[in-house]
């Protein structure tokens, strides 16, 4: 079972496209840049970087600076240009070799910056694409509040106009990576005499200012991945508003709609090598048969068809991604296999079921992503909102 970091590259001579004699395509050439990238360029620009931001700002750095990290952006706002099929070569190429620390820009470059070039001014493109996509600049989501969370349009945090800027006071809560990010996408109520999904509107917000107070809430895993976050009188400019006033909604909606194919689809991404306590990707097949053979289960057959059944559902969760199916499935399967994954790592690991065994080099690594499969079905919308959205969508039976 190979994992995607172990698959063999193919030699540039036998890129699996027709070249014209001599010269080669466009489709070949992007194919050489992400292999030059991921071999050469990238190993070297992480050397000698240990902390996390640090290394996840450098990832990007030299992503963006090799044409690579802006595919699907305009040119005239900072982006590499490109299409689909460029997407589609990116994705295939990348496989397995994106580093752990890009999760740290998750919530920008695959949520916020899709719906800024899809929604906002030219100006707030201009202010915002380059510096996201480049990882000069890490985003966080305003959406849940104590008040609001499935419900999302029953948020009460206001947003009143003062001449210039807009002036928004309330409390958001399990805000992830909010303690290291500098903007934020926000909705805030701008008309509070407006029917709920009406009077909403989304904004930018600069975190680092003397209105927002971020404080850390613990999770069941030790980390602290998510906070709550305080804005008092915080400001920011009239003119970063993405869509109309009082639009947000159609906004909100569309980032939701990305974040349903981010959080599908992320779990493709990681290598089966990394062992890191983050993120919210289903433990490799790969990893757990190499945990069997540590533990003597490799002939074991429950084990065996627990581990061929994990990595039919990883091949599963792959070809998802790849497809134009509705993206509540991926994320729905998501959860699926990621708890599968923890159950079967569980098994393998935990002595008596109950505590780690002393000797485990892995302890800290399995345990967190046992407990954390729990949040896979909460963050992004709940598998029970995600069901109702089949429901609804694919089904059209009638609102719940
Ligand atoms: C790991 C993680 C990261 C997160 N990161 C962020 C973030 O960065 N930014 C952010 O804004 N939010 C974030 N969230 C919050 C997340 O979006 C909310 O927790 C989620 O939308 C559910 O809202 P809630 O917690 O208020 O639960 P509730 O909405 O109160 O739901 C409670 C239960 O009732 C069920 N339920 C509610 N309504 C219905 C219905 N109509 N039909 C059927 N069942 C229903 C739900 O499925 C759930 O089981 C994160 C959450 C997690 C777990």
């Amino acid at each position: 079972m190979p994992s995607a970091a172990e698959q063999p590259t193919m030699p540039a001579g036998e890129l699996g496209v027709k070249a014209q004699a001599g010269k080669p395509s466009r489709e070949q050439r992007l194919r050489l840049t992400i292999r030059e990238f991921f071999d050469v360029t990238l190993p070297r620009a992480l050397t000698g970087l240990d902390g996390r931001l640090e290394r996840a700002r450098a990832w990007r750095a030299a992503f963006y600076d090799a044409g690579l990290a802006g595919l699907g952006y305009p040119e005239s706002f900072g982006g590499h240009g490109g299409d689909s099929s460029d997407l589609a070569v990116l994705a295939e190429e990348s496989r397995g070799r994106i580093p752990p620390e890009e999760d740290v820009f998750g919530i920008g470059v695959r949520m916020a910056l899709p719906v800024i070039r899809d929604l906002a001014s030219p100006e707030l493109k201009s202010r915002f694409l380059r510096s996201g996509l480049s990882g000069q600049e890490i985003w966080c989501q305003l959406y849940s509040e104590p008040g609001a969370g499935s419900d999302l349009a029953s948020l009460s945090t206001s947003a009143v106009r003062d001449g210039e800027e807009w002036v928004v006071s309330g409390q958001k809560v399990w805000t992830s990576g909010a303690q290291h990010s500098d903007l934020a996408i926000l909705l805030a109520r701008t008309d509070p005499a407006a029917p709920k999904h009406r009077g909403i509107t989304m904004f930018v917000l600069a975190m680092h200012q003397p209105g927002v107070t971020v404080r850390p809430l613990r999770q069941m895993t030790g980390v602290a991945e998510f906070n709550e976050v305080f804005l008092d009188e915080a400001r920011l400019p009239a003119s970063w508003v993405v869509g109309d006033v009082n639009d947000g909604w159609r906004a909100a909606v569309a980032l939701l709609g990305y974040e349903r194919v981010a959080t599908g689809t992320s779990s493709v991404e990681r290598p089966a090598t990394q062992k890191l306590k983050a993120g919210r990707a289903p433990l490799p097949a790969a990893q757990l048969a190499e945990l069997a053979a540590l533990r003597h289960r490799s002939d074991d057959l429950s084990v065996r068809q627990d581990l061929a059944r994990l990595y039919a559902g990883e091949r599963i969760m792959a070809w998802l991604g790849m497809r134009a199916a509705h993206p509540s499935i991926g994320k729905l399967w998501r959860t699926r296999q990621g708890r599968a994954a923890a159950q079967v790592a569980h098994g393998l690991a935990l002595s008596g079921g109950a505590a780690w065994e002393q000797d485990d080099q892995d302890r800290d690594y399995f345990a967190y992503h046992i407990l954390n499969c729990r949040a896979m079905s909460i963050g992004g919308g709940t598998d029970e909102m995600q069901r109702n959205t089949l429901a609804e969508k694919a089904l059209g039976l009638p609102r719940s």
